[in-house]
């Protein structure tokens, strides 16, 4: 099934999280949202406005997981945030115990996505950032139905960096 991808260009951090706002207010739960993208390029600034679009949390209280991996966020929904940049080796990510996390029906929102493979069959939703300058950010967003990311997982084994 084709994949629907659609591309803004933001001006500001607060563009971005209205952004986002508006991608967590549209979002079913359960879903995977994949973020990749340079360090600042705006993936914990997104995810501040998808976790309030969500109603999980205030934007402000969305913070990066850097160092604490993985951050949950529980209201109405419950939503994980979690971070692999610091994640080097596959051992250290499956003691991350994501599995456990996608037998509940949750949004999880992951940055520095690129670095590993995570296989679920959720819906997923992947999302692209990129400087343009030092205010403006290109964002590309790709829905990727729940049959193609169980596809996709099903063909790209999970890689150790
Ligand atoms: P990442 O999580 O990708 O490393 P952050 O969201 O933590 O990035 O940081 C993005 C940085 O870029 C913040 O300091 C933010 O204020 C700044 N910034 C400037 N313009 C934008 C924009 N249009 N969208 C998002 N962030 C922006
Ligand atoms: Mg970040």
């Amino acid at each position: 099934m084709a994949v629907a991808k659609r591309e803004i260009v933001t001006h500001s951090p607060e563009e971005t999280i209205e952004n986002g706002r508006k991608i967590g207010a549209a979002l079913q739960p359960p879903a995977l949202i994949l973020l990749s993208g340079d360090l600042g390029a705006g993936k914990t600034t997104l995810t501040k406005g998808i976790v309030s679009g969500l109603g999980a949390a205030q934007e402000e209280e969305v913070t990066s997981p850097t160092f604490t991996l993985v951050h949950r966020y529980q209201a109405a929904r419950r939503v994980y945030h979690v971070d692999l940049y610091r994640v080097v080796s596959f051992h250290d990510f499956e003691t991350l115990g994501l599995e456990d996390v996608f037998s509940e029906e949750a949004v999880v929102i992951v940055e520095w996505s690129e670095k590993f493979s995570l296989s679920t069959g959720w819906p997923v939703l992947r999302i692209h950032l990129d400087h343009v300058s030092e205010d403006a950010r290109r964002i590309v967003i790709e829905d990727v139905p729940a049959s193609d990311a169980a596809a996709n997982a099903a063909a790209s084994p999970i890689t150790n960096p």
